[in-house]
Formats: structure tokens, C-alpha cells, sequence
């Protein structure tokens, strides 16, 4: 007898799964789950970036109003699952999804891509937030690429001894450092790129979140290459006792799991 195809497999349950978004495997997974007979999936970002990447199928935007308002959403919408693919710095959604789903008993699960990995010849400090980093930069050098994003800038706003090209999708809003140049970009960037952007601005410091991803590590190779140091700030902790994946294959499998 042969094997149903997987990728159009029916899922028996969940008929209704909530994807938080707003990152490249909260895209794939909508892609991974679309026209599967039976299942609604809706997508959902924030809202913060002005023209977002778009996830294919049903998609709403904005904030839920807290964990109780997030419940009542899943309550209904008759969500039977969620899968949490925000970004691992999205600490806030991530635990109200965590609230939410205790609450209303409706299965979470984390889908979170692993961290940066440090290679021979990294010369990487770790720190737990972006302000311990901001400490750091004024014994590691001068021109600092910023690549935390957006919402990230204003830790460094204070140091005016120090030069920040930054680079985020849409404008940084104030407080900012005295002494910035924005690169309004996204990635996915190429090594090449990221070579010659540390080159040609004389960077001589790297700020980065351990976002993990294909997408932003060519930065990490790019400095190594060039022998420069790199703070790197630690993710926040996931929720305690949730299911992690750390792909959308695992995040499909743990759905499909559920049937
Ligand atoms: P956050 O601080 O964890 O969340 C703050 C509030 O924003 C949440 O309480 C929620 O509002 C709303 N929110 C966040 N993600 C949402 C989602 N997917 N759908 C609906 N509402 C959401 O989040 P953040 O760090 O500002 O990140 C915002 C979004 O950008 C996330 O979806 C994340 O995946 C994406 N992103 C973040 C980063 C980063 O470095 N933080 C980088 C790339 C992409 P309510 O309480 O009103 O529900």
C-alpha cells in the first residue's frame, strides 16, 4: 500500500492553528501547512514593521491585548493549536502565548531556530541584554556595526564617544546614539555585502542579538574573517515546561503528532 504524500496528509487535529509570526520559519510554516484539507491557519504579526513580508493564507495584524486577550481570541476562533515562531528576542509575546494557552488548554508549542554558534577564530563576548552591551563597546573599539535591530538602538543612545552605523528594516525613532548612520535594510544578506560593509565603513566592533538563522549570519563570518570583536547578546530564556522545535519539519511533525 503506498504512503499518503505528506505534504497533503490531512491533519485529523487541529482544525484551527494560530502561528505568532513575524520571522522567516513563521512563513515557511504557513507555506508548510497551506491547503492542507480541513485546516485553518492563521497568521499573525505584530505590526511593527510598515510593509511586512507578507505569510501566505489568512493573516491578522496587531497586538491581542495581553494574555487575556490573546485567550479570548483562541477562545473564539476555536483555535485548537498554537505554534509560537516569533523571534527568540520577542520575549513579551512569547510569554503571553505561554499565559494564554495555560489558561485556555490549547496546545503551544515553541518553534525557535537554534542560536549563532561560535567557529574557531571568533572573537565573541556574550552578554544578557543589550545595556550590558552598550557597557561593554567603549573598551572594544569605536565604529560599531549595529545589527540589533530597530527597537534596540536606543540602549546605545548615551555614548557619544562612539560611532554606529546601524542597520534596521524601517527608521530607528529617538533617543539614538549622537553619532549614527542608518542603513535601511533586510536581509537575507550575502557575505560579500557584509564583507565590504565592515570594510568600507571602518568597522572595528560588532553588536549582534544571538538571533540565530541563515538569514544574518554572514556578519559573523565577515568579522571573523576580519578578526573583529563581537558582542553578542543571549536570547531570553523560553517559557519553562513548552515543547520547542527547532524547524518548521518539527513544528509540522508536533502538529501532525496531535492528531
Ligand atoms: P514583544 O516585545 O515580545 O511583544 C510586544 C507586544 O507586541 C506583545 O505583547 C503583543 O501585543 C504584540 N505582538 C508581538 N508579536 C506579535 C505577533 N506575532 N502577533 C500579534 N501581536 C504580537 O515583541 P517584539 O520584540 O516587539 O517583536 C514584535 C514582532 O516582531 C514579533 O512578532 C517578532 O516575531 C518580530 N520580530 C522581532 C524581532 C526582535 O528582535 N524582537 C526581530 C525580528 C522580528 P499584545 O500584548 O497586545 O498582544
Amino acid at each position: 500500500m503506498s504512503r499518503p504524500d505528506r505534504a497533503s496528509a490531512p491533519l485529523h487535529r487541529p482544525t484551527h492553528v494560530l502561528v505568532l509570526g513575524g520571522t522567516t520559519e513563521g512563513r515557511a510554516l504557513a507555506v508548510a501547512l497551506d491547503g492542507r484539507p480541513g485546516l485553518r491557519v492563521t497568521s499573525s504579526l505584530a505590526g511593527r514593521v510598515a510593509r511586512p513580508r507578507l505569510p501566505v493564507g489568512e493573516v491578522r495584524i496587531g497586538g491581542f491585548g495581553g494574555p487575556e486577550g490573546l485567550a479570548d481570541w483562541l477562545r473564539t476562533e476555536a483555535v485548537d493549536a498554537v505554534v509560537d515562531a516569533t523571534h527568540p528576542f520577542a520575549a513579551g509575546m512569547s510569554h503571553n502565548a505561554a499565559l494564554a494557552a495555560a489558561a485556555t488548554g490549547v496546545p503551544l508549542l515553541v518553534l525557535r531556530r537554534p542560536g549563532f554558534a561560535p567557529v574557531a577564530g571568533d572573537r565573541w563576548h556574550l552578554v544578557p541584554s543589550l545595556t550590558a552591551a552598550a557597557e561593554l563597546l567603549p573598551g572594544l573599539g569605536r565604529r560599531v556595526f549595529l545589527s540589533s535591530g530597530r527597537q534596540g538602538i536606543a540602549a546605545f543612545a548615551d555614548l557619544d564617544g562612539l560611532h554606529f552605523l546601524a542597520r534596521s528594516v524601517d527608521p530607528p525613532e529617538p533617543p539614538l546614539p549622537p553619532s549614527l548612520q542608518v542603513l535601511l535594510d533586510r536581509g537575507p544578506f550575502t557575505l560579500d555585502g557584509e564583507r565590504a560593509l565592515l570594510r568600507e565603513h571602518r568597522i572595528d566592533v560588532v553588536v549582534t542579538k544571538d538571533s540565530g538563522g541563515a538569514a544574518t549570519a554572514p556578519k559573523l563570518t565577515a568579522a571573523r574573517e576580519l578578526g573583529l570583536p563581537v558582542v553578542v547578546v543571549e536570547r531570553p530564556p523560553v517559557p519553562a515546561g513548552l515543547p520547542v522545535a527547532p524547524d518548521v519539519a518539527g513544528a509540522v511533525s508536533w502538529l501532525e503528532r496531535s492528531a
